[in-house]
């Protein structure tokens, strides 16, 4: 089953399972999710290039290369801002 990447809309209100995005294997024929699992936090999907491994660190990347922010989690509670 092809693995999709999900993220959330709003981070500031995402779990940690979303705020970073999460994969999950759904099958062709599923419908899109639109909340987060754990959370219920409204979740969109992220357009995987292919090629492209599905690591985390991968999704960072990209995120910074389209130019979105990203917080780095210091501690519990805490986040630093690294782009
Ligand atoms: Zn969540």
């Amino acid at each position: 089953m092809p693995l999709y990447v999900y993220e959330a809309k709003n981070s500031a209100q995402a779990c940690d399972k979303c705020r970073e995005g999460f994969e999950i294997s759904q099958s062709l024929k599923d419908d899109k999710l639109t909340r987060c699992p754990d959370c219920g936090n409204e979740i969109y999907r992220v357009i995987q290039a292919p090629g492209l491994t599905h690591s985390k660190t991968d999704l960072h990347y990209r995120a910074k290369r389209a130019g979105f922010k990203c917080l780095k989690k210091v501690e519990k509670g805490e986040y630093e801002k690294i782009y």
